[in-house]
């Protein structure tokens, strides 16, 4: 860098020739390239800069100084503007590497972890209901999503020419008329009453779970959907009464919603079971003391159940004359929507990531 000389710079005034001084010492302070610009803006920038006060000195300089100061001003702004250019490349050549070294692979370090998934919110929940359940004694069962119509409907008491048999409401297989998708996970209770019906006296009774996926021609909309989830529950047992069925669920419910969730039995009716009822909780968001999701009365529905049809455990070839037992089964979706307070169902069946990790489907 060429610096003007002494006799040159005489001819400004202090502070000016101070800035010059500190010229080289500041760029060579300067590491970013925001640095370099910061003080491109204090020397060479267009307002109250170094350069546009050295113009103003020049223009006030007397008549017969101006050819040398013009010289000097005109050096000057020469000097930093080369300088700063040189410095400005030096940055930029160092920030390339900088990047390219970021972006580098190196072998040597562990390789990156991808996100990891986390069990769907309605998977969870029956999990859930299934570890509420264990330890009074029931094991999980499964049974498969294509049933027979003995299954799904002769098994379980239900009449000829009741409206769910019809091609409106249920999906049969095209090619096999006699199968359809099971609309309820009831026919697990014909399939497990069958099998174990020969030892029930050896092993003292029948307790058991059957979370699963099920299906119904609804049309889909913010509470419906063709496919959703049931979690059935069934006990059979000698002198079991509405009592013993009445006495389970409240526990569950205090387990699954805490030890101020009271329950309520209404009178109602399917054809497996009788007498039929339905259950409320208390609900679980107010308390009972009312709000949106309980309407005001501080309670929602949550189950239907009864005691086991007698015809349900003949046509399993269980003599009801010395067994009895009770069945209840629970809308998993419609738990769900309640617990959260999530208004549409069909956002657990979207995969929208940003909704799993709300729910706390993923961590
Ligand atoms: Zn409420």
């Amino acid at each position: 860098m060429t610096q003007p000389d002494a006799n040159a710079l005489s001819l400004l005034p202090t502070e000016m020739v101070e800035a010059c001084d500190d010229f080289s010492s500041a760029l060579s302070t300067c590491s970013t390239l925001d640095e370099l610009n910061r003080l491109k803006g204090i020397y060479i920038g267009r307002e109250g800069s170094f350069s546009s006060r050295l113009m103003d000195a020049l223009k006030k300089a007397p008549k017969e100084q101006k050819r040398n100061l013009g010289a000097v001003v005109n050096g000057l702004k020469k000097t930093w503007e080369d300088a700063i250019k040189v410095r400005q490349s030096e940055l930029e050549t160092a920030k390339q590497h900088l990047d390219s070294a970021k972006n580098a692979w190196d072998a040597t370090l562990p390789p990156p972890t991808p996100p990891t998934g986390a069990l769907h919110p309605l998977n969870r929940l029956m999990d859930r209901l299934v570890d509420v359940f264990r330890p009074l004694g029931y094991h999980v069962e499964e049974g498969p999503e294509v049933e027979t119509e003995e299954h799904n409907f002769d098994g379980l008491n239900i009449p000829e020419d009741h409206p769910a048999r019809g091609t409106a409401d249920t999906f049969y297989l095209a090619q096999h008329s006699e199968l359809l998708l099971r609309t309820h996970t009831s026919p697990v209770q014909v399939r497990v009453l069958k099998r174990l019906a020969p030892e029930l006296e050896k092993k003292g009774g029948i307790r058991f779970l059957a979370p699963g996926r099920v299906y119904r021609k609804d049309e889909i909309d913010p509470t419906h959907s063709p496919m959703f989830h049931q979690v059935e529950g069934m006990l059979v047992g000698k002198g079991i009464g509405m009592h013993h069925l009445k006495g389970t669920l409240a526990y569950a419910m205090k387990a699954l919603f805490g030890p101020e969730a009271d329950v309520r039995f209404r009178p109602s009716y399917f054809p497996f079971v009788e007498p039929g009822c339905e259950m409320d909780v208390h609900c679980p968001l107010c308390g009972g003391s009312g709000c949106r999701v309980c309407k005001g009365s501080g309670w929602v529905e949550i189950l239907g159940a009864g005691l086991i049809h007698p015809n349900v455990l003949r046509i399993a070839g269980i003599d009801p004359e010395i067994w009895s037992g009770f069945a209840f089964g629970m809308g998993v979706e419609r738990t769900a929507m309640m617990v959260s307070q999530t208004p549409d169902l069909r956002l657990f069946f979207e995969n929208d990531q940003r909704f799993l990790q709300v729910m706390g489907g993923l961590d």
